[in-house]
């Protein structure tokens, strides 16, 4: 949980919601536990079988309903001075309240991760009432940070730069992914990150799975190592991917290193304002494919972060939303040759007025690691 931002803050944030939902033609929008409710007020309870949920509508107060055994809590967060709470007692029908409050028709944006416990029982209560996923319907909720978010991305991205730059000091050949794994989040927490998400080592084949974490695998001389990781510092999110090698490279581990390092360079540089998110990844998988790799870069170039590491703007074929100041993406081009490794590296970009600018800064040429 990061540091509060001021109460103004949440008030702006709850009101641009409502009139962004009203802009879309919604009625308004039900907001449970995790990201978007945090962006909103800075409530962080846990999510239960217990029905918490932020009503924002437009020309109306926003309403916060939680379990009376939580008011406590909900009182105390940053942005409960601009709301209204109401509590029920365990034993009376939460959805009733909410009926209530929502009406009997309309469209309500509702929170991607809420539980289908919930959403099965307001569609039970209020049968005429629809529901579309937040995400969906307003994409861009979260996806513009402002000054203060971006600093606490950045201070997330340059501690992440310190475990790498960390890392590579130590033993790689001899030791298992999982160890290698473990001192990565040993040193994510020392550089202060509140929670480790992943510490993905992938030595050797295992790195031409994007999807492999790390695994009983020793690491031996000759391997190339692709060690992706991330977590929360101050709330907000690091992910960076390096790709390292144990002892002299081959020609081919030299060759697929630079190729992807190439891309990642040329889909920074096409950061700028207006630029569709699209864009980004066909500059990536443009550099790729003419090379002769292009079936082997398996997924998008990108994805959003913020409160989470998985978020819109996402950078994909498809994506036609327009690159806009102060929005944070990943930039991470890879290359995967089955049975024999894998290539990828990922920087968190914002973009600025007049292009882009990285969060993480560490080395991006291959390092060679004993
Ligand atoms: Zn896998
Ligand atoms: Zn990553
Ligand atoms: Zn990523």
């Amino acid at each position: 949980m990061g540091k509060p931002f001021p109460a103004d803050v949440y008030a702006a944030r709850m009101d641009r919601a409502a009139r962004s939902a009203a802009g879309k033609g919604l009625t308004g929008l039900l907001v449970m536990p995790g990201p978007d409710l945090a962006y909103l007020c800075g409530y962080e309870p846990p999510m239960t079988e217990r029905l918490t949920t932020l009503i924002i509508a437009p020309d109306r107060e926003p309403v916060m309903i939680v379990p009376r055994l939580e008011r406590g809590d909900a009182e105390k967060c940053p942005g409960s001075s601009q709301l209204r709470l109401l509590d029920w007692p365990d034993g009376a029908n939460p959805y009733e309240i909410a009926a209530d409050l929502l009406g009997e028709l309309g469209t309500y944006a509702i929170t991607d991760s809420a539980w289908a416990l919930h959403v099965l029982e307001l569609q039970e209560t209020l049968p005429e009432v629809a529901y579309t996923s937040m995400t969906k319907s307003l994409p861009m909720l979260r996806a513009v940070k402002d000054e203060a978010e971006i600093a606490r991305l950045g201070a997330a991205g340059a501690a992440a730069d310190r475990a790498y730059e960390e890392i590579l000091q130590r033993r790689f050949a001899g030791r298992t992914e999982l160890e290698v794994s473990a001192d990565l989040a040993d040193l994510l927490r020392h550089f202060g990150h509140e929670t480790v998400d992943f510490t993905l080592v992938c030595a050797g084949p295992d790195g031409a799975d994007p999807h492999h974490r790390a695994g009983p695998r020793v690491i031996a001389e000759g391997d190339m190592v692709v060690m992706d990781f991330g977590g929360l510092l101050d709330g907000y999110g690091s992910d960076a991917t390096r790709t390292v090698h144990v002892g002299q490279p081959s020609a081919l581990a030299l060759e697929i290193h630079d190729l992807v390092r190439t891309a990642q360079q040329a889909a920074f540089d096409a950061v700028r304002p207006g630029v569709p998110c699209q864009e980004i990844d066909r500059v990536a998988r443009r550099i790729i494919t003419d090379a002769g790799y292009g079936p082997q870069f398996l997924h998008r170039t990108g994805h959003g972060i913020g409160l989470s590491t998985h978020e819109p703007p996402y950078i994909v074929e498809g994506e036609t939303q327009p690159l806009v100041p102060g929005m944070c993406f990943s930039i991470e081009p890879g290359v995967y040759l089955k049975g024999q490794f894998g290539v990828r590296i990922e920087d968190i970009v914002t973009v600025t007025e007049t292009g882009g600018r990285r969060f993480n800064e560490s080395h991006r040429e291959m390092a060679i690691v004993a």
